[in-house]
């Protein structure tokens, strides 16, 4: 099923991220986080990717298939275009098609040392080629920006550029502060960008995790998790449970303004999509606001 889809029918998508067996995540544990975020009915699930291919390039493609085909959840493999050549990028597309692959989420991947841009700068670069060859093609957004792009209207600029290569839905980098969602959404309609936007959220689960996600993103942290960070600092688990929290209602937020879809950044850690999808699916029914930034 093209995910596209899954927006144009107005119903608030909730999807979640998941990330391939690399290091000491065996295939078996990947199958078993994947069967638990299954069970929970998402619109679809996400297969992150190893920029530069390192370590799990095949992967990605095996594990939405295996979702694909086990569990009948729409997947979308992500795929990286940094250190790509042409010749790798045509493989690449021959094992996401022949593994019955409809959606990608087109991407440049992080510049990591030794791994020298190819013949894709961007990954507007990349996005008209799998188009062509079928894919429904979603991409990156970053309602702060990218962290590499000083202007936010920019980073706008280039995603209206993702656009009209063909991209035909965003998925959100993470953030902590929902306003800067709705402004970057004003920012989006006054650019041109037209297609969906869905939200990512990634709850905190520990400070060096936070501090490791802020630094490779550039988000912003907002004074009510500084605090819950200084009030758990001693107790892990009750900061966890806090980060959860802070993520639903961020989620619920999101949902009651009508935001185009809700994409969760699970962590291969089933009982945060559990919590979420529960926050969520209580909220249904009840009355939305009208979406804020129209
Ligand atoms: P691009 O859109 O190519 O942008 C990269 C930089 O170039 C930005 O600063 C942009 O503003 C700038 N730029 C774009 N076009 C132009 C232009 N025409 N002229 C000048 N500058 C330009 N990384 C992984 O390695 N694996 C994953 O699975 C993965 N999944 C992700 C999922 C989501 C939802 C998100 C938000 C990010 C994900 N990332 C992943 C991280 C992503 O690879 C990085 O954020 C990367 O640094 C940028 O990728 P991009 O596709 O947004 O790049």
């Amino acid at each position: 099923m093209k995910i596209a889809e899954t927006f144009t029918q107005g119903s608030q998508p909730i999807s979640f991220e998941i990330f391939p067996p690399k290091g000491d995540l065996s295939l078996e544990v990947a199958h078993s986080v994947a069967r638990e975020l299954a069970d929970l009915e998402p619109d679809f699930i996400s297969v992150t990717y190893s920029a530069g291919g390192s370590g799990n390039s095949g992967a990605t493609a095996d594990v939405a298939h295996m979702i694909q085909s086990e569990f009948g959840i729409p997947v979308m493999a992500h795929l990286t275009c940094i250190g790509l050549t042409e010749d790798a990028l045509a493989d690449r597309v021959a094992d996401l098609k022949a593994k019955g692959i409809e959606n990608v989420l087109a991407l440049r991947g992080d510049r990591v040392a030794g791994c020298e841009t190819t013949d894709y700068a961007y990954a507007k670069d990349i996005i008209g080629r799998l188009s062509d060859e079928g894919f429904c093609v979603g991409a990156a957004a970053y309602p702060e920006g990218h962290i590499e792009c000083d202007l936010l209207e920019k980073s706008v600029e280039h995603l209206k550029q993702k656009q009209d290569a063909g991209a035909s839905f965003f998925v959100s980098q993470l953030f902590f502060d929902n306003r800067y969602f709705y402004r970057f959404l004003e920012a989006c309609l006054d650019a041109g960008v037209s297609v969906p936007i869905a939200a990512g959220i990634m709850p905190f689960l520990g400070k060096a995790q936070i501090q490791r996600m802020v630094f490779m993103c550039g988000a912003s942290l907002p004074s009510p998790i500084i605090k819950l960070l200084a009030k758990y600092e001693d107790d892990s688990e009750s900061l966890r449970k806090a980060g959860i929290e802070y993520a639903c209602a961020q989620l619920t937020d999101l949902q009651a303004h009508g935001i185009d879809g809700l994409h969760v950044y699970t962590m291969n850690q089933p009982d945060i999509a559990c919590a979420t999808v529960e926050a969520l699916r209580a909220q249904r029914g009840a009355a939305f606001r009208k979406p804020c930034w129209r």
